[in-house]
């Protein structure tokens, strides 16, 4: 059953220099060749959505379209998913995109939730990794979304930027204790290859963070939000309450989703498909009536451990011997030494990571397969 629908914005007003995902800056009529072909792409798969409990616009930044780009966008899709049923609709934005017209039109939508790209509230640390806001217009968003019909939000953050300094993370977290968002992302900086940040460091323009002073940002990062009533559900994620984001749970759940745009991914029947990469084949293809997108291989049984170990409660070992006929450990012998030095841990039906054990997952993870 499809319960989750994914729709990809790849256009971004500035590149981030260390962002690796399928994005692109682009000019209005681009934008709207996309859009059209977004259009049809979801209708095609109209007879999918009967089920589906979250959509989630993500990018990219989606709201890097123009209000009448998405307000098309945003039509046609309450005109074609049973939105009574969606628990939670979810859209990226960008600080600085973010303004009363906006926010009035997600309202007039019925969307539930935004995904604020804060990264960092330093000035300095936003310049070096090129993004276009600065802390006025985090607050200002902020305003605006607190003032709004919006229920939730989250904010994504970033740790382990190069030079950032122990002051600039307790000031980040201060303005996290401050504003008590919903939900945070808090993800650490990962150095991706082709990167322009990658760059700069190859060639000694910049440097990267001590390794160990980064360890220290997670571990000070964790408490700090645990001493703040932020319960850690996933490896970067946290949420009071219970404003958890479901469709990010949906992936780790392994359930069925549908992707749409490009380079977007779906899985359902036991299978998973990528669209074409590359916007103008996207395109094209849309617009020739080809939805062909590619099967990529899937073993579901190694998913469904990978994706919920993600969770800090793991994954309920009686479900994974009902789905796959065979005990986690048994079928992958790598997990006994973790249970047994205590980076994995198994009680009851449940086998999750201990803290240390998620600190490293990483790498746990990639010695077993
Ligand atoms: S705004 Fe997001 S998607 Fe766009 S370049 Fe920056 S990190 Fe990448």
């Amino acid at each position: 059953m499809i319960k989750g629908l994914y729709i990809h914005i790849p256009f971004c007003d500035k590149i981030c220099t260390y962002c690796d995902f399928a994005k692109l800056v682009a000019n209005d009529e681009w934008k709207e060749r996309y859009i059209n072909a977004l259009l049809i792409e979801l209708e095609h798969y109209s007879d999918h959505y009967e089920h589906l409990e979250t959509i989630y616009i993500g990018g990219g930044t989606p709201s890097s379209l123009s209000l009448s780009l998405l307000d098309q966008l945003l039509t046609k899709i309450e005109s074609l998913v049973p939105i009574t049923n969606v628990k939670e609709w979810t859209i990226e934005a960008n600080p600085d995109d973010i303004s009363e017209d906006f926010i009035t039109l997600l309202e007039q939508h019925h969307l539930t939730r935004i995904s604020l790209g804060v990264q960092t509230t330093s000035d300095r640390l936003l310049q070096l990794i090129g993004r276009g806001h600065t802390k006025q217009d985090i607050k200002r968003a902020l305003r605006l979304i607190d003032a709004s019909k919006i229920s939730s939000y989250n904010l994504d953050f970033i740790y382990g930027l190069p030079t950032q300094t122990k002051d600039e993370l307790e000031a980040d977290l201060a303005f996290l204790i401050l504003n008590t968002p919903p939900h945070i992302s808090y993800y650490s900086l990962i150095l991706e290859e082709n990167t322009k940040m990658q760059f700069e460091i190859t060639n000694e323009r910049l440097e990267a963070l001590d390794e160990d002073l980064v360890a220290e940002y997670g571990e000070w990062i964790e408490d700090t939000l645990k001493e703040c009533n932020y319960h850690k559900y996933e490896i970067s994620n946290y949420a009071r309450g219970n404003a958890f984001s479901k469709h990010n749970l949906l992936y780790w759940n392994l359930e069925e989703y549908i992707g749409i745009g490009m380079a977007a991914a779906s899985q359902f029947d036991n299978a998973r498909f990528v669209n074409p990469r590359k916007i103008s084949t996207y395109i094209n293809q849309i617009h020739s009536g080809i939805f062909d997108p590619i099967e990529e291989p899937f073993d579901e049984a190694m998913e469904f451990l990978l994706m919920g170990l993600r969770k800090t409660e793991g994954i309920s070992t009686l479900e994974y011997r009902k789905r796959f006929g065979i005990l986690p450990w048994i079928r992958y012998p790598g997990l006994q030494k973790h249970l047994e030095n205590g980076l994995l841990i198994q009680k009851k039906d449940r086998l999750y990571f201990s803290t240390k054990g998620m600190r490293l997952s990483n790498q746990v993870l990639l010695e077993l397969f």
